[in-house]
């Protein structure tokens, strides 16, 4: 997995290379999963990509996601600066009970509709716009919005980009099956640090350190999940048939109750132990989440590390080495978005951040706001607060020192030792 990544750094890279439109160049990591404290400083110790990464650029303490603490709501968080309620992609499962469509985590054909994604700009399509050149790789996009260039492999390159983004799910994937503290959620983290050693070896070689700004991001955190015993399961306490519809399962779980039903469902759920039951108007306004036009008239909200379902056969088992879907899931996430598990990371390193630099915890609703100003690009409408975001940057006047990279051998040794 390493050295795919690594290729496809490298395609990237080459078409970075090439001058930009306006601004300087911009790269930037989505982990999926990834939770703050898998680089505390005692973490770091044994992650040198990080680690330099750290000494090089900004590190925030933590990123606070937003509710829920899933990942479609808080990509498009994060590409528009705004809330759930105000982008409106409020869930990865959502319906729409005017058209009867549904949005099953980008996986189903109506989940490309623009009826899900046309509720923001996302940043990819404004610098799409501004004739500015945007490069994604296994980037989750929607149709109906101006494209990006979409790629799930290397071998798409050309001329140049002013914008290069990639996703990367593996950490996220065995913090679910195997949990946060598992060997095999550490090894995929091990893999992605591997890369970043390249890269930053590659930067510098090329004396790419004045004009590539790099930004590494998650979408939220993961917390240990115990399926054993720590299961609600809805058919215990209401009758299924009085709904008529239900969107996804674990944290947060969406109800439409069927005609005449509400009071009834509502009610009987309000007595469940290790779960609230919201009526749409009072879920807290500090999830900034209510408002938002797929959001159902009852939400499920699970307390940290219970995960609702309607009966023990829909648990979603993974297939593991047996091969038949019957896999525990150990880890999850998606739970109020203050819980400290549920907390990801921010990191970025260039010529318009400061160096060596610990910030303040931001929020994922700020992260737009940076990529707008090192792409010089003017930021719609959003949520973000920029004066959290402030104290990264680096006055523009103000030119980058070039950083000498001191690891060299340590890095020669760990490619040949990692790839
Ligand atoms: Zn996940």
């Amino acid at each position: 997995m390493a050295v795919k990544l690594r290729a496809l750094l490298l395609v990237l890279a080459l078409s970075l290379v090439q001058p930009a439109a306006a601004g300087r160049k911009l790269l930037v990591f989505l982990l999926d999963g990834f939770r703050s404290d898998y680089i505390s400083d005692e973490a770091l110790e044994s992650l040198p990509g990080f680690k330099e990464i750290v000494s090089r650029g900004v590190k925030v303490d933590y990123l606070t996601p937003d509710f829920p603490s899933l990942s479609y709501p808080n990509y498009y968080t994060l590409m528009t600066g705004r809330h759930c309620e105000v982008h409106q992609m409020i869930g990865n499962y959502m319906w729409d009970p005017s058209t009867n469509k549904s949005f099953d985590i980008g996986v189903n054909r109506d989940s490309l509709m623009p009826l899900w994604w046309n509720g923001s700009e996302p940043l990819w399509v404004t610098l799409t716009k501004a004739k500015r050149k945007v490069y994604m790789y296994y980037w989750p996009a929607g149709e109906g919005l101006p494209q990006p260039h979409l790629s799930h492999s290397a071998s798409s390159r050309s001329g140049r980009a002013d914008l290069a983004a990639i996703y990367h799910e593996r950490i996220d994937v065995e913090g679910h099956h195997y949990g946060p503290s598992s060997p095999q959620r550490k090894d995929a983290l091990k893999a992605v640090d591997t890369v970043l050693v390249y890269m930053t070896k590659w930067i510098q070689e090329r004396e790419l350190q004045d004009h590539l700004n790099v930004i590494i991001f998650s979408d939220h955190g993961m917390t240990d999940i115990f399926w054993m015993d720590k299961v609600i399961e809805l058919n215990k306490y209401i009758s299924l048939n009085d709904l008529q519809q239900v969107k996804d399962r674990g944290p947060v779980v969406s109800l439409w109750p069927a005609p005449g039903k509400h009071s009834e469902v509502y009610n009987k759920l309000r007595t469940v132990e290790h779960m609230t039951v919201y009526e749409k108007e009072a879920i807290p306004s500090r999830l900034y989440y209510k408002k938002g036009k797929f959001v159902s008239p009852l939400t499920l909200v699970a307390d940290e590390g219970w995960f609702i379902t309607e009966n023990r056969d829909t648990l979603p088992f993974w297939m593991n080495s047996t091969g038949r879907r019957e896999g525990w899931q150990h880890g999850w996430h998606g739970y109020d978005n203050e819980l400290m598990d549920m907390r990801g990371i921010f990191l970025a390193f260039g010529p318009d951040f400061k160096s060596n630099f610990r910030a303040a915890p931001i929020r994922s609703v700020d992260v737009y706001n940076v990529m707008c100003n090192v792409t010089g690009i003017a930021p719609l409408p959003n949520n973000g607060s920029w004066s959290r975001v402030l104290c990264m940057l680096k006055g523009q006047a103000s030119s980058a020192p070039s950083v000498r990279l001191s690891s060299c051998v340590l890095v020669s040794i760990l490619l040949l030792l990692f790839v």
